[in-house]
């Protein structure tokens, strides 16, 4: 249950004076759907009313307070609602319009009695040599005046929200916040200098200059820090929870991981070895395994995974592979087969995809242990599949699961196999993430690095070419499919204009198909499962040289005889997805050919980011490359996983702050892993406040 007092703050917005059911859902849209939504929609700008200088110096274009004189009104003829109502005051050095449409007569004759001094403060323009100011924001008499503020946060809005009245709606959000506990460690926030949670979010939203809006200003580090301190800690009960039970030691004698080492065709290079045995060190200990294998697009993790398996088959165990696709998983399974036989193991497919008596063999083997590893989906966790001993599970291509699915899995323990010990968790991922992002996305997990591609790969040219040129890019395609190639073709998916991407790609499907009648496939997202599926089997089998995509290639898969990609608009993707789908070509002993079609202007980003592509294939280099680019933001990829987004923290600024929460959480979690003490309730308030529930129930339930 939440805690009573943020009853208020999770409250929808409508609860706030002035926000009925219309603007609420406009307020909605800029900021979130509750009152603590506003918290954290922290001002991007500030009007800074202090500047009152004279008319004649008057700025055009710049914010003034200014102290005038009304000298004679102006209403328009009757029925001349276009003609605006105008005030004309002056000082002594000038004389300034103030313009009105629309205006009630009324109204304007009782602000601004001819003879009156008031202050106006608005946008100063100029109109026909005429100062003025169109709808003043404030007109006060001088006994108003020093209620005037004097500095005014700017928010983010939406369309057809004002200012002013989301100025209104965090201004009362942000009052009625509740006085809550410190959480923070004393000492450290001592350190720090900083004020309590909620002076800071007051401090926040009442910036004085523009420094008072850096991510470095005190309060906002406070509130990075909470934020940081949430994330980590939810994590840390989240793994916590995970090593309640107990871990199991898996510790086999070899002799399955030597058979598949001796029937590889090639030698594990140093960074597999290396990285398998870290994981297999891990197994062996009785604490559950959560480690994340990372490692570049064909750096070869698949047989690493497959030699820790087999490390669990060895001591009698099951072990489970879990991809997001079905094609993914037949392919590993169509792959894996050898080795399995080669090592002596039995291996078994479950995509969701086989008929109903395939599966219910499938089931009774998996309890009966017949099976010693399955390959599947999703649907491998559904509630049928019961493991005859379940010791190891390793998921690919682990970031198109989302955080909630990963945080889900190893939060219920993987399998169903209740009661018993947890299964060890190895996640894959070919993104390479540094290690500031691991941390706010799994916490203090332990990380293998393949750092290194095997030997032998073949030659990958990249290479820009403007999109005026596509004529000849389609020719020199005909040619190569000619001699045996096959192609994947790329088209950009641009968010909130997906029928656009669509119509773009059907359109490229098309011109192809009139030049290479029946050569060519079309695969994308709004397809149905099993038609982009036919269509991705039949470029794999052959049938098919050229496959027209949106960006929906499923990571990961694996064609040997694909050696061009061609990217359109390649300035449209970010680095890491240009990375990612380069990998699909130049992975077997063929040269690679990647062409980059652009449309001319480059920005500079986009010009820095393909001539990266094209100095190095090298994954970790682009990570940081990208990082570099545009920031930490983005780079676990929003799109493609739903990464941890923060609301106030940034991890470019914040990074320090990360390591004290991640560092900070471990202490709490030793001292006090049930949230008892009277920081633990603060904490537990913490967790709430930044919507971190599951955590606080994890730790209930536990
Ligand atoms: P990824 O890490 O992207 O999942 P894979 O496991 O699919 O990569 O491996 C890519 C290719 O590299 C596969 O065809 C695999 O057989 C091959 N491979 C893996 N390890 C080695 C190695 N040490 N030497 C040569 N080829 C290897
Ligand atoms: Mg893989």
């Amino acid at each position: 249950m939440r805690p009573e007092n943020l009853f208020g703050s999770f409250a929808a917005v409508t609860v706030l004076g002035g926000i009925g059911p219309r603007i609420g859902k406009l307020v909605a849209k800029a900021a979130g759907p509750h009152v603590a939504d506003l918290y954290w929609h922290l001002p991007s700008g500030i009007i800074d009313r202090r500047f009152t200088p004279k008319i004649a110096a008057a700025p055009e274009g710049q914010i003034a307070t200014i102290a005038v004189t009304v000298e004679k009104h102006y209403p328009p003829p009757r029925y001349r609602r276009q003609i605006p109502y105008k005030v004309r005051c002056r000082d002594d050095t000038g004389v300034l319009m103030l313009v009105f449409f629309h205006a009630h007569q009324d109204y304007i004759e009782k602000t601004l009695p001819v003879g009156a001094t008031r202050l106006v403060s608005g946008k100063v323009e100029r109109y026909d040599d005429e100062i003025q100011i169109t709808h003043p924001d404030y007109i006060a008499s001088p006994e108003e005046a020093a209620s005037l503020v004097a500095v005014e946060p700017v928010y983010r809005l939406t369309a057809g929200l004002s200012a002013k009245v989301m100025r209104k709606a965090v201004g009362q959000a942000v009052a009625r916040a509740p006085d809550l506990a410190e959480w923070i460690d004393p000492a450290y926030r001592a350190h720090h200098g900083w004020s309590s949670w909620r002076d800071a979010l007051h401090a926040a939203h009442r910036p004085e200059q523009a420094e008072d809006l850096d991510a470095g200003s005190p309060p906002r580090m406070r509130l990075a820090f909470d934020e940081l301190l949430a994330n980590q800690l939810a994590l840390a009960l989240v793994r916590l929870g995970a090593r309640r039970r107990p871990g199991r030691v898996i510790a086999g004698d070899g002799r399955r991981r030597n058979r598949l080492i001796a029937a590889l065709p090639y030698r594990l290079t140093q960074a597999q070895q290396a990285a398998l045995a870290e994981i297999c060190a891990d197994m062996a200990k009785a604490v559950p395994m959560i480690r994340l294998l990372q490692g570049d697009v064909g750096s070869g993790k698949t047989v690493v995974a497959l030699a820790a398996m087999l490390n669990a088959v060895e001591t009698g165990a099951q072990a489970a592979l879990m991809v997001p696709t079905d094609l993914l998983a037949r392919q590993h399974y169509k792959n894996l087969t050898p080795l399995a036989e080669a090592a002596g193991v039995t291996l078994a497919l479950l995509s969701g995809r086989e008929s109903k008596r395939t599966r219910e063999t499938t089931f009774a083997a998996l309890a009966a242990g017949a099976v010693d590893i399955v390959i599947g989906t999703h649907a491998l966790f559904q509630d049928e599949v019961q493991f005859r001993d379940l010791a190891f599970v390793v998921i690919d291509e682990q970031h198109r699961f989302g955080v909630h699915q990963r945080l889900a899995l190893s939060a219920k323990g993987v399998g169903g196999a209740d009661g018993g010990a947890r299964p060890d968790l190895l996640l894959m991922t070919a993104t390479p993430i540094p290690r500031t992002l691991t941390l706010t996305a799994y916490g203090d997990i332990d990380v293998s690095r393949i750092a290194e591609l095997p030997p032998g790969r073949a030659a990958l040219e990249t290479r820009a070419v403007p999109l005026e040129r596509l004529d000849e890019v389609t020719t020199a395609v005909g040619r190569a499919t000619k001699a045996g190639a096959r192609v994947y073709w790329v088209c950009p998916l641009v968010e909130e204009a997906e029928d656009l991407d669509l119509a773009a790609a059907v359109e490229r499907h098309a011109a192809l198909e009139a030049s290479f009648p029946g050569r060519v496939a079309l695969v994308h997202g709004q397809m149905k499962t099993e038609r982009r599926e036919a269509a991705m089997a039949a470029f794999m089998a052959g049938a098919v040289d050229i496959l027209v995509a949106t960006t929906v290639i499923e990571v990961g898969v694996d064609v040997p005889e694909a050696t061009i990609m061609v990217i359109e608009h390649a300035e449209r993707f970010g680095l890491a997805q240009l990375h990612q789908l380069r990998g699909r070509v130049g992975r077997g002993a063929k040269p690679g050919t990647c062409l980059l079609l652009y449309a001319p202007p480059l920005t500079e980003t986009a010009r820095a980011r393909i001539d990266i592509m094209r100095q190095t294939r090298d994954g970790f280099r682009i990570a940081e490359e990208d990082l570099r680019l545009r920031g930490s933001g983005e780079l676990l990829g929003t799109r493609q996983s739903g990464s941890p987004e923060f609301r106030i923290a940034d991890l470019d600024v914040h990074g320090e702050l990360l390591q004290a929460a991640r560092d900070d959480s471990r202490l709490i979690i030793a001292r006090d892993p049930g949230l008892a003490s009277a920081r633990g309730e603060a904490l537990r308030v913490l967790l709430y406040l930044f919507e971190r529930d599951a955590a606080v129930r994890n730790l209930r339930s536990g």
